[in-house]
């Protein structure tokens, strides 16, 4: 068991975090989500999500975490639009959302590319410019693919790309929409522990040189950590929301921040709050190695 780190208080931060949350905070609200609630079914049905609240300011991202089936992609389905909430609203720049718009841009976890159009097909399709010409268009297309660090790669298929790259495609399309806000529902999930650490990092690039907002859902809390300057917490059995927490790391962040205690004692925060909703009585004994916690090995 490792000791118990508390995470520092404000004043113990560094002046750089402290002014990284402060210049969080002074910036507009993008994103509000109220006393959302999500039924699938009609009434009597299931409860998906049950009075979650939190807000997202411009150009901060956010994660969502929770255990498997505590709703997240329902969250991030309801924001985009794809699904009608039964309760409360969520309201981007102030206005109601109904609906999908071209100001929410979504990866998901599986590839969604189009098998017979290039990177650069993919990046310009459904690329909404009125106004231009199909050069205009396709500098544009070349423009993301470059930002995404695919420069070169503009006139292959996806089946000759990597995973990582295929999800930097999927990126670079949902940003030329110029979306307001990026969702992303496990985006990583489905790539090997080297890559997705990699477009972590490439993630965090695209951020800091695009204005855009990002709501990043993740089962896992080290990419949470990383990626984050807010955490959202969601609740196991359709309960509600438990916790936002800040994430005291500077930026740019750097492997280097994997080792910080504050890095470590947020990470325990968060194992502490999944685990305080949790029942185990159904759950079978998990051996736990030297150095691995058994929330390691758990999908939750
Ligand atoms: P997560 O992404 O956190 O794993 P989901 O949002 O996918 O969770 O699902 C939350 C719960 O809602 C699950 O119990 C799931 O079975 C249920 N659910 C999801 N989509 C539907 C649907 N279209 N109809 C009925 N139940 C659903
Ligand atoms: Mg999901």
């Amino acid at each position: 068991m490792s000791p118990h780190l508390e995470l520092p208080s404000y004043r113990q931060m560094g002046l750089d975090v402290r002014a990284r949350l402060y210049r969080n905070r002074q910036r507009p609200v993008v994103l509000e989500v109220e006393r959302l609630e999500k039924r699938y079914g009609g009434e009597g049905g299931f409860l998906a999500l049950q009075d979650v609240s939190f807000e997202v300011r411009q150009r901060e991202l956010i994660c969502v975490i929770g255990r498997s089936g505590c709703g997240k992609s329902t969250l991030i389905r309801t924001i985009a639009g794809l699904e009608a909430p039964t309760g409360g609203r969520i309201l981007l720049d102030g206005r109601e959302v109904h609906g999908p718009g071209p100001e929410r841009g979504m990866v998901f976890q599986t590839y969604t590319l189009f098998p017979w159009l290039t990177v650069k097909g993919n990046v310009m399709f459904g690329l909404r410019m009125s106004g231009h010409g199909r050069a205009e268009l396709e500098q544009e297309a070349l423009r993301w693919i470059d930002i995404v660090g695919l420069s070169g790669f503009a006139d292959h298929y996806p089946d000759q790309l990597s995973g990582g790259m295929k999800q930097r495609v999927a990126i670079a399309r949902a940003l030329a929409n110029r979306p307001r806000i990026l969702l992303m529902d496990e985006p990583f999930g489905a790539l090997d522990a080297q890559t997705r650490t990699r477009m972590q990092g490439y993630l965090l690039q695209i951020c800091s040189k695009v204005d855009v907002t990002v709501v990043f859902i993740t089962h896992d809390l080290d990419e949470a950590v990383f990626l984050a300057d807010r955490i959202v917490v969601l609740d196991g059995q359709a309960g509600p929301l438990q916790e936002v927490i800040e994430v005291p790391l500077s930026r740019p962040r750097t492997p280097e921040h994997l080792l910080d205690p504050a890095f470590l004692a947020t990470k325990q925060r968060l194992e502490t709050l999944i685990h305080s909703g949790e029942t185990h009585d159904d759950e079978p004994d998990v051996p736990v190695r030297d150095g691995e916690t058994a929330l390691d090995r758990i999908e939750f």
